[in-house]
């Protein structure tokens, strides 16, 4: 997994965002979702895996009910410390707008099998274009899934929440402040 893609997207003389570098944790695995005021609001959901986190771009934002199936755009991978990013990127840069950490926390995969190696098998599921995994979040929590489409446009992914105690129809997104910084992102300030 690389992070050219990313690195050449932006100008890090610009923008406040993390220079992208493979940088692995020690033990669990994280994920992180973004809230992003770009041209179109939207929610960036980060899978840790291989040093890099793979991105999604959610229109809609996550849902906890499993009928709610929501569209999610592979983009480019991001650096493990953009796990931490929160702020504006300004004007006339790729993506401007503020971001805030709308929720984190860790997961693991659903069929995790304790003689599997965790990432390697979360990466062939990747590839196979299935994978199930249960966060453990402040918002988001239990088994979700992303599912790859088989249509005409590459890079389309569902997010779907699985049935367990923590599907339910209330809307997770009400739940609108940074998990960090308790701010929300229209009152984010420099
Ligand atoms: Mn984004």
């Amino acid at each position: 997994m690389s992070l050219k893609e990313y690195n050449q997207k932006r100008n890090f003389e610009a923008t406040f965002e993390p220079v992208g570098e493979i940088k692995k944790t020690a033990s669990e695995l994280i994920f992180v979702v973004h809230k992003h005021a770009a041209s179109h609001l939207h929610y960036d959901f980060r899978l840790e895996m291989d040093g890099v986190l793979k991105s999604w771009a959610v229109p809609k934002g996550p849902s906890m009910n499993p009928a709610e199936k929501r569209l999610a755009i592979m983009v480019e991978d991001h650096p493990y410390t953009y796990k931490d990013f929160e702020g504006t990127i300004p004007e006339g840069n790729y993506g401007a707008g503020n971001v805030i950490v709308w929720d984190n926390g860790t997961y693991a995969l659903a069929d995790e099998d304790p003689s599997d190696k965790l990432e390697s098998k979360a990466k062939s599921n990747l590839q196979k274009g299935h994978l199930s995994f249960i966060l453990n979040g402040k918002k988001l929590k239990g088994e979700f899934a992303l599912v790859k489409l088989k249509t005409k446009q590459e890079n389309s992914w569902l997010l779907i929440k699985s049935k367990d105690k923590y599907a339910g129809n209330e809307d997770i997104l009400l739940q609108d402040k940074s998990v960090i910084s308790n701010r929300t992102i229209e009152n984010l300030q420099k």
